[in-house]
């Protein structure tokens, strides 16, 4: 989709407008200002996952929008973009064939569907059986379009769905997309046997894009009458393959009416049949993929924890007390480490004194720093091993006046008094 410029001579963006003489940018700064916007869209998009197969025809389109499904009903944020640039089929399986896509704000509005911001080169086409013959440079642009207009906003997750083979479609995604973390390469018993799916193992490692895993699909067959499974062919083999390859396998969805009849009716299996054992080797092959997220959450609490600390002083006499196991009193002190701010403060009368005991109390008032006038090595050691920053060597000041220094990066500290 080209947006109209100035002029609305219909020329991309890009091109120099009708009788616009040399007024307009020149195309190097609207290349950088492009550059610019594709960066800014990127860095909203957490995690960018290419789904790939050696050959047509396995079910990749299938296990992409079933991915992106599973994905959005765990609460992530997700985009599905089709770059089948020829045989798009995004659009039918998620029943979007008659899907206009509009622009506003001069990006292009991605259909949602089932919570999911869906996008497909088959959305811009008149005629959804027109057969499109784009050369590979005009591939890599409309790619490029695809991923700096389209108003993605902000998303955990992209599933991009890619042609089959390693042709100029997946080489884009991976050059323009920087950094995808990943490819799910998908087969079945009998691809899996021809030389198609080493050669998309083989094209990501040459362009060191990890594989997330293999998914060996249509792996058996599940009886709708009484819901058994049977292997038809050699099953078995996309897990050796992998094995061989050095990537992870993810695992094996057997071949279920249920998916096709959910594909036909425009839902993807996974939004219907959560609790059978097609929905369940769905859920397996998805896990190590959610779990992109879930580290990232664990980066998000760290960063929590240190935007909101808790400050504990050792006190005495309303200053700090320089034997830090023996005083007689705490003050914590919570702290807005973005404001600089105390937000609320206590003082506590520590347990009697015992080995151990002070790091273990500490911790559980959820204290994230300790200011102290001196403290024994073996003591510091403990307070590491919960989680709990130590500064030694502060003066005997009164609590705010330390904390004011500490938060502004004007703490002096002398010798560790006390270092036995
Ligand atoms: P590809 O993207 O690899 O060309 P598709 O995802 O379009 O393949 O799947 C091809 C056909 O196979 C579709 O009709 C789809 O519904 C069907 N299909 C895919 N996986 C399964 C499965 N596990 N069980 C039953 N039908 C499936």
């Amino acid at each position: 989709m080209t947006e109209k410029n100035e002029c609305g001579c219909g020329k991309s963006t890009g091109e120099t407008p009708c009788g616009s003489g040399n007024k307009q940018p020149p195309d190097h700064f609207n290349n950088w200002l492009h550059e610019q916007q594709l960066q800014e869209r990127l860095h909203r998009i957490r995690h960018k996952i290419l789904v790939m197969s050696g050959k047509g025809g396995v079910g990749k389109s299938t296990v992409a929008a079933n991915l992106a499904i599973s994905l959005s009903l765990s609460g992530k944020r997700v985009g599905l973009l089709d770059v089948d640039i020829h045989g798009p089929s995004i659009p039918k399986m998620l029943h979007l064939d008659a899907a206009n896509v509009h622009m506003k704000d001069g990006a292009i509005q991605p259909v949602i569907h089932a919570g999911v911001k869906v996008m497909s080169v088959g959305f811009l086409l008149k005629d959804r059986d027109d057969a499109v013959i784009w050369r590979g440079p005009m591939k890599a642009s409309v790619i490029k379009q695809f991923l700096t207009d389209v108003d993605w906003g902000d998303l955990d997750y992209l599933i991009i769905d890619s042609p089959p083979g390693t042709g100029d479609e997946p080489l884009s995604v991976v050059q323009l997309a920087e950094p995808v973390d990943g490819a799910v390469v998908v087969t079945t018993p009998q691809d899996v046997a021809t030389t198609d799916v080493r050669k998309s193992i083989k094209f990501c490692k040459q362009l060191q894009l990890p594989v997330l895993g293999v998914v060996e699909n249509m792996s058996g067959f599940v009886c709708p009458k009484c819901g058994e499974v049977t292997d038809i062919f050699k099953t078995g083999g996309g897990e050796k393959m992998a094995s061989e390859m050095k990537v992870p396998f993810l695992g094996r969805i057997p071949i279920d009416p249920a998916v096709g009849q959910a594909c036909d009716a425009g839902t993807p299996f996974v939004y219907h049949h959560s609790r059978t054992e097609t929905a369940k080797a769905f859920e397996r092959v998805i896990a190590p993929i959610l779990a992109l997220s879930a580290h990232d959450e664990t980066v998000q609490q760290n960063q929590k924890e240190e935007i909101a600390m808790k400050i504990a002083i050792p006190i005495a006499e309303g200053k700090l007390a320089m034997h830090f196991g023996h005083c007689a009193e705490f003050a914590l002190i919570d702290v807005d480490n973005t404001t600089k701010t105390i937000t609320g403060q206590k003082r506590l009368t520590p347990p009697p004194h015992e080995p151990g005991v002070l790091p273990r109390w500490l911790h559980e008032q959820g204290v994230t720093v300790i200011i102290a006038g001196g403290m024994g090595s073996r003591a510091q050691a403990l307070f590491a091993e919960n989680g709990i920053k130590v500064t030694v060597g502060a003066p005997s000041e009164p609590p705010e006046a330390l904390i004011a220094a500490y938060l502004a990066g004007t703490l002096q500290t002398g010798a560790n008094v006390c270092d036995h």
